[in-house]
C-alpha cells in the first residue's frame, strides 16, 4: 500500500515567514487562499487588473495584488490559473519576478510535465492538487476535515522542496484527510486519463448513448432522462461508499445479473484497445500538443462542441425536469 501521510507528518511553520500568493480566485483559487489564511498563513492574492473576483476575494478579507506584483511579493507562489492560461501569464508576469528559492506551485502537472512552463532551476517547483472540487475543499475544512490531496516535487533547489509541498498541503487542510505522493508525471498522465476515459468522457458518452436508445425506440424521454442520468449519482454514491460490492448488494438481484452479464457486452476489448489508445495519446504529448494548439488558434473546435452538446435532446428534457424538481421542493 502506497503511504499516506497526515497532519503529524506535515510542518506548517516552514511557511511562518513566508508569503504566499495565489494567483487566481476560482474553484480551487478561492479554498486555497481561504483555508491557508484560516490556518494562519500570511496569503496574498494575484488576480488581473478588472477582475470580477478582486471585490470577492477584498469582501474575504484578501489582500489583492495584480499577478505581477503579488509574485514579487511572495516567496510561495501557486498557479491556479485555467491550465491553457498558465504558460502566458507565467512567461509575462511571474517568471519575471521570481528570486532565488522561491517556491513556484500547481495544483495540475499539465504545463510543468509538458513544458509549457520551464521554471528556473534556482526555484522548488511542487504540486499539491486537491481531489476534489475547490467547492469541497473549502467546505470540508470548515467542517474541521479536509479533501486527500496529490503531493509531487518536480525540482528541488533549496533542499526543502518536498516539506514545503507538504507544509502547503497541511495549509489547505489536505493533511486532515491524508496526502499522497507522486510525480509530476504520473499525476498528469492519470489526471487526463482518468477524466477522459471515465469521469468525463466515458461516463458522458455513456449516459447519452442510453438515453438515445430509450428515445429512439419510442419510449418517453423524460423516463430516459431518469434512467439513464439521475440514477447515476445513487448509483455512484453507493460505489464511492462501499465499492462495487455494497452498489450491487443494494441493487436487486434482477438488477446484479444484468449487471454481470451486460456489462460486459458494452465495455469489450474494442474498448479496452481504445482506452489503450487514448492512454498512449497522453503519454506521447498528442493530446497535450491538441489542447494547447486549438487554444491558440482561439478555441474553434472546442467552442462548436459545446455548442452541440449543449443542444443535445437530453440537455434540454433535464433543464425542464431539473426545473421541475426544484418547484417541487418548496
Ligand atoms: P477556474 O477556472 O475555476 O479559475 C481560474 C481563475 O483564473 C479565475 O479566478 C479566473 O478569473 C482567473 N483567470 C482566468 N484567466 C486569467 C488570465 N488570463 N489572467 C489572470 N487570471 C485569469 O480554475 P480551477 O478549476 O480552479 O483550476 C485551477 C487549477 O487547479 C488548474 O491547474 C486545474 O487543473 C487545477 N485543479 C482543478 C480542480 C477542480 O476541481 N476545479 C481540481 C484539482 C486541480
Ligand atoms: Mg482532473
Amino acid at each position: 500500500m502506497a503511504r499516506m501521510y497526515y497532519d503529524e507528518d506535515a510542518n506548517l511553520d516552514l511557511l511562518n515567514d513566508k508569503t504566499v500568493a495565489i494567483i487566481g480566485y476560482g474553484s480551487q483559487g478561492h479554498a486555497h487562499a481561504l483555508n491557508l489564511k484560516n490556518s494562519g498563513v500570511n496569503v496574498i492574492v494575484g488576480l488581473y487588473e478588472g477582475s470580477k473576483s478582486i471585490p470577492q476575494a477584498e469582501d474575504a478579507g484578501l489582500t489583492v495584488k495584480n499577478v505581477a506584483d503579488a509574485s514579487k511579493a511572495a516567496d510561495l507562489i501557486m498557479i491556479l490559473l485555467p491550465d491553457e492560461v498558465q504558460r502566458s501569464v507565467y512567461e509575462n508576469e511571474i517568471k519575471p519576478n521570481l528570486s532565488a528559492g522561491n517556491i513556484l506551485a500547481f495544483a495540475h502537472g499539465f504545463n510543468i510535465h509538458f513544458g509549457q512552463v520551464v521554471p528556473p532551476a534556482d526555484v522548488d517547483t511542487i504540486m499539491v492538487a486537491p481531489k476534489g472540487p475547490g467547492h469541497l475543499v473549502r467546505r470540508t475544512y470548515e467542517q474541521g476535515e479536509g479533501v486527500p490531496c496529490l503531493f509531487a516535487v518536480y525540482q528541488d533547489a533549496t533542499g526543502q522542496a518536498r516539506d514545503r509541498a507538504m507544509a502547503y498541503a497541511k495549509g489547505i487542510g489536505g493533511t486532515r484527510a491524508g496526502i499522497l505522493e507522486t510525480s509530476f508525471r504520473e499525476e498528469t498522465e492519470t489526471d487526463l486519463f482518468g477524466e477522459q476515459a471515465v469521469l468525463c468522457g466515458g461516463l458522458s458518452e455513456l449516459i447519452k448513448s442510453g438515453f438515445q436508445t430509450l428515445v429512439e425506440a419510442g419510449y418517453q424521454p423524460e423516463l430516459a432522462y431518469f434512467e439513464c442520468l439521475h440514477e447515476v449519482k445513487l448509483i455512484v454514491d453507493l460505489i464511492v461508499e462501499g465499492g462495487l460490492a455494497q452498489m450491487r448488494d443494494s441493487i436487486s438481484n434482477t438488477a446484479e445479473y444484468g449487471d454481470y452479464t451486460r456489462g460486459p457486452r458494452l465495455i469489450t476489448s474494442e474498448t479496452r484497445a481504445e482506452m489503450r489508445k487514448i492512454l498512449q495519446e497522453i503519454q506521447s504529448g498528442q493530446f497535450a500538443r491538441e489542447f494547447v494548439l486549438e487554444n491558440q488558434a482561439g478555441k474553434p473546435g472546442f467552442t462548436a462542441m459545446r455548442r452541440q452538446e449543449a443542444e443535445q435532446p437530453i440537455e434540454e428534457v433535464g433543464k425542464d425536469l431539473r426545473a421541475m424538481f426544484s418547484w417541487l421542493k418548496k
